[in-house]
């Protein structure tokens, strides 16, 4: 059974902030795409950080997508098993106005973990179909920049690939790295008095601190995979 770790509100809102100059310096985003359901909050949170004095909000656009199926309804915070296809339950609106919206933008798209990868992957590499398809359409050829912020990224081998800058951190950023936890955040608590409580006893822990470089987070990867081999313990595959 996979470790379960409880996250509150007032933590989400802090990782948020965390990383939020740092957004807002280097991928200097002007549009922002939540994955359904978990990024909704967390983009939320963050566009008030990336409010600048004079100028206005940074649109949030949503796309939903999904990938895990609960195995248990009668437990609505049960850990939940991965499955291997993603399906989309929200898309942008492809008329031509909404994506010539997205063309020359810098776009950060936003999700509460990043677990096997395979999510995020497919958010990524469809977007860009989507905005090449949008911008041979309308023959403008102003450059779309995407980028990733997510609360956690457990440290473990992804399925997904992303773009080189993305997996080599240039233009992915994580609040926290943590270890292969089933993560429980309070938007999907039933009773959120006793999701605090379980957050005091079971919160979640950061197994490297954001912020350090790319290199010792491999290192860190590559220790804690060994750690997991060494164990006997859960390694998908590598
Ligand atoms: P991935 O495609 O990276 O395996 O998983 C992405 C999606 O799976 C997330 O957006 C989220 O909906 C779900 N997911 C993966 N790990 C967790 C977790 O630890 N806790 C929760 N609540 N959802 C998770």
């Amino acid at each position: 059974m996979i470790k379960k770790a409880y996250i509150t509100y007032n933590e989400v809102h802090k990782l948020c902030q965390k990383r939020s100059k740092e957004i807002l310096d280097t991928f200097k985003p002007n549009l922002m795409i939540a994955i359904g359901g978990g990024g909704y909050v967390p983009a939320r949170i963050l566009r008030s950080f990336l409010k600048r004095d004079g100028a206005p909000n940074i649109p949030i656009q949503a796309i939903g997508l999904s990938l895990y199926e609960s195995l248990s309804s009668d437990s609505a915070d049960a850990a939940e098993e991965p499955g291997t296809k993603v399906t989309r339950t929200q898309w942008l609106d492809l008329s031509s106005l909404q994506m010539d919206s997205l063309i020359g933008k810098n776009i950060l798209i936003v999700d509460e973990v990043d677990d096997t990868r395979t999510t995020l992957e497919y958010a990524v590499r469809e977007l860009e179909k989507d905005v090449e398809t949008a911008r041979k359409q309308s023959a403008r050829t102003e450059k779309t920049n995407f980028y990733i912020f997510v609360l956690h990224n457990k440290v473990k081998p992804k399925k997904g690939r992303l773009p080189e800058d993305m997996e080599n951190g240039k233009t992915y950023i994580s609040a926290m790295e943590t270890e292969d936890v089933w993560i429980c955040y309070p938007w999907e608590a039933q009773n959120i008095d006793q999701h605090d409580k379980d957050a005091q006893t079971h919160g979640i822990r950061a197994i490297t601190t954001a912020g350090i470089s790319d290199r010792e987070v491999s290192k860190h990867s590559h220790n804690v995979k060994n750690e997991y081999n060494e164990g006997g313990g859960k390694l998908d595959e590598e």
